[in-house]
């Protein structure tokens, strides 16, 4: 069953808790082994290349795919905890896909 409760206990994984995991994970997703990329990461591009808001946004929309998030290996909704060696990174897109496939069963 995935709860509200796990919703709201995965948003609180704070932003220094998962650039820690994304960190120890070397940015790459450990499902499918693509580098993600954060909105620091663009932030940070578009600081330096002068981006307009537009291209920023037309950037962040198309790099959706690849953005990192943080997956739990346990989901919460199953008993697992938010202890760093319980959570990996994980590119949108697979986890995603991983999210549809607990939600199926
Ligand atoms: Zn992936």
């Amino acid at each position: 069953m995935e709860t509200l409760e796990a919703r709201k206990q995965f948003n609180i994984i704070r932003e220094s808790i998962k650039h820690k995991i994304w960190g120890r994970d070397k940015y790459i997703c450990q499902y499918c082994g693509k580098k993600v990329i954060t909105y620091d990461d663009i932030f940070d591009i578009a600081t330096q290349k002068n981006w307009s808001y537009d291209t920023y946004y037309k950037v962040l929309n198309s790099t959706v795919k690849d953005r990192a998030t943080i997956d739990h290996i346990i989901p919460l909704s199953k008993g697992g905890s938010n202890e760093l060696k319980n959570l990996i990174t994980a590119c949108h897109s697979c986890n995603s896909k991983k999210g549809n496939r607990i939600w199926k069963k």
